[in-house]
Order: structure tokens, then C-alpha cells, then sequence
């Protein structure tokens, strides 16, 4: 089957000349790997917009406590910048969000940046084959291309949840934390067991005065093999090829493990479950630490 598409371009040399060649919508780890693809590819002329005033996304928005990566730091970088300095194992948020501001000083994608800005809509003018992108402060940009990398975990979606506007306590989403509320002494609910539930609980459940977590599907977890890298594990993290290495093992078991759990024939499956059956059990067991 054929589809034909009429669309009325104007002759090259009657269209318009658009502001950028490229538009990048996201200064987070995907806009900063998009910017950094295009000037190796020697593409200077972009810029990259980002709602919030900093670099980073997630890692600038998500401030929890115990806020971290869930799959180790040699893992979580772009391939061509690894690092053997993370603090520890699974580095906190604030480690990601300063390692994306230093992606940025390196590959001198400061002067592109346009912060504060919010893209609140984006048009494709057929006319003269170009991007049309309008900003909250209604600006019109416009590229012949348009990359979007606006992620979707920098964006707090409350549980529809009958009741909650009325609820008479302090309501937090652990994207939007307020630091300003103390919760030494308090009686605390987390709804929810998920990977940012799990960096969460453990991090506050000794301040806390009581604390309830509300699970509605059981989950799978592994034991987190977190330390701090200091001394000896640095020296070995900081040699290039040891931490290459350390990095393909880490991402094919994360890979295998996680999705031969969900999808993978049935043996693995069962090995991946078996394997997370153990700190199952201990997290059931830690459970009686919260009160
Ligand atoms: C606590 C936590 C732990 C995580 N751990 C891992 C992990 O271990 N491994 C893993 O692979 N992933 C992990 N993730 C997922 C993580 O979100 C992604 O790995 C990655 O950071 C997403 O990058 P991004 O650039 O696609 O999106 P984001 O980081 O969300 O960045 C999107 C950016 O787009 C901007 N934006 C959106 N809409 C607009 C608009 N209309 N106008 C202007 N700007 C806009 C936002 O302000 C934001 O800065 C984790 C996430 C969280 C929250």
C-alpha cells in the first residue's frame, strides 16, 4: 500500500531561514547526549531549552531524601565519559546532576543553553518545511529540527486518591520534596514500594516518629550491593580499562536479570525470581523496623 502526503513547500530559495538548524527541548541527560551528538557531527547551530534554571532534569528535580541511581554509576553515564570518581556504588542525585553540568562545561554547551524558558507549543510550518516553536514567554523559535527530550520523571503525578485535596496534613510528591518540612517526630505514610519508594523508606525511616508504606502490587528486589568507593575501590574504579570491563558485566546482568525476570524463557525467569526471593524476605523481615 501507498500513502501520499500533499504538502505545499515553498521553493528553497522562497522559504523562510529558521533561527536554529536544531531545536533541543530538555537539558536533561537526553538533551545534553543529543547537543553533545550534534557538535561531534559538527552541528554548531542549536540551542537547548529548558523549563527549570539548572542542567540535569530528573537530577535537578528530584530531591528526596536518599535520592540516587538504581543501577550502579559506572553503568549510568554516557559511554564516552565514564568516570571512576563516584562517590559510592549507586551515587546520590546530586552527583548525576553535577556530572550533567560538567557534560556540559566540557563540550561548551553553556552558551547554547536558554533556561527558564517552557516550550508550550511546537508547530510544523509545511509551507517552509521548519519548526515553529512558541515559549512561555511567547517568543516564537523556529528549527528545522525539533528534538524533544522533555523525559517524564521530572514531572510529579499525584495518585487519584478520593479524598486527597482534603486531607489535613503536609502532602509531598517525591519530585517536588520541600525540604522546609521537618520530619523528625512524625507519623509518616509512603504510598507506594517502587524504585524511589525503596531509596526513600530506608532514608528516613529512623527519623521518623511512625512510618506506614502502603504497597498495592508486590515487588521484586534485589539486595542493593551499595558501599562507599574509597581507598583501594577507586584506585581500581579510576584504571579505564578495569572500570570498561565493570561496565559491560554490569549492564549485561542488569539487562538479563531485569528483563529475564519480566520476559525471558521460563528458566531464566525463574532463576532471576529466585535470586530476588532472598532480599525479599529481608525486606519483609526489616519490616519490623517500621514502627
Ligand atoms: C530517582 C530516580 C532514579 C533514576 N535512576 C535511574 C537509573 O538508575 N537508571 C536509568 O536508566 N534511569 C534512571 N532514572 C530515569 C531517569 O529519569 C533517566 O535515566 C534520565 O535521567 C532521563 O533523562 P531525560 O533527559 O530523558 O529526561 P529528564 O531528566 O526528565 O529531562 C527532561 C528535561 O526536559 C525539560 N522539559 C520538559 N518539558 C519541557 C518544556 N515544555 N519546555 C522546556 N523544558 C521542558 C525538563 O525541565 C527537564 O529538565 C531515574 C529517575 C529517577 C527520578
Amino acid at each position: 500500500m501507498t500513502t501520499s502526503i500533499d504538502i505545499e513547500e515553498a521553493p528553497t530559495a522562497e522559504r523562510v531561514t529558521p533561527d536554529h538548524e536544531v531545536i533541543i527541548v530538555g537539558a536533561g541527560f537526553g538533551g545534553i547526549g543529543a547537543g553533545i551528538a550534534l557538535q561531534r557531527r559538527g552541528i554548531h547551530d542549536f540551542v537547548i531549552v529548558d523549563k527549570w534554571d539548572r542542567v540535569g532534569g530528573t537530577w535537578h528535580a528530584n530531591t528526596y531524601p536518599g535520592v540516587a541511581v538504581d543501577i550502579p554509576s559506572f553503568i549510568y553515564s554516557f559511554s564516552y565519559e565514564q568516570r571512576g570518581d563516584w562517590s559510592r556504588v549507586f551515587a546520590p542525585g546530586e552527583e548525576l546532576r553535577d556530572y550533567a553540568d560538567d557534560m556540559v562545561d566540557k563540550y561548551s554547551l553553556r552558551e547554547k543553553l536558554r533556561l527558564n524558558t517552557t516550550i508550550t507549543s511546537a508547530v510544523f510550518d509545511e509551507h517552509n518545511s521548519l519548526w515553529r516553536l512558541t515559549t512561555d514567554g511567547n517568543e516564537e523559535v523556529t528549527a528545522r529540527f525539533a528534538v524533544m527530550a522533555v523525559g517524564g520523571l521530572e514531572r510529579p503525578k499525584m495518585p487519584d486518591i478520593a479524598g486527597l485535596d482534603d486531607f489535613a496534613g503536609t502532602l509531598m510528591h517525591t519530585a517536588l520534596w520541600d525540604h522546609d518540612v521537618a520530619l523528625a517526630g512524625k507519623r509518616v505514610a509512603v504510598i507506594g514500594t517502587g524504585a524511589t519508594s525503596l531509596q526513600l523508606v530506608p532514608a528516613i525511616v529512623d527519623e521518623v516518629e511512625h512510618l506506614t508504606v502502603f504497597q498495592r502490587t508486590p515487588i521484586w528486589v534485589f539486595p542493593k550491593f551499595d558501599m562507599e568507593i574509597t581507598g583501594l575501590s577507586r584506585w581500581v574504579m579510576e584504571r579505564k580499562h578495569i572500570r570498561s570491563a565493570v561496565r559491560l558485566i554490569g549492564t549485561v546482568a542488569t539487562e538479563v536479570g531485569m528483563s529475564g525476570m519480566l520476559t525471558g524463557p521460563s528458566w531464566l525467569m525463574n532463576l532471576s525470581r529466585q535470586a530476588a526471593e532472598v532480599p525479599t524476605r529481608a525486606w519483609r523481615e526489616a519490616r519490623s523496623r517500621i514502627r
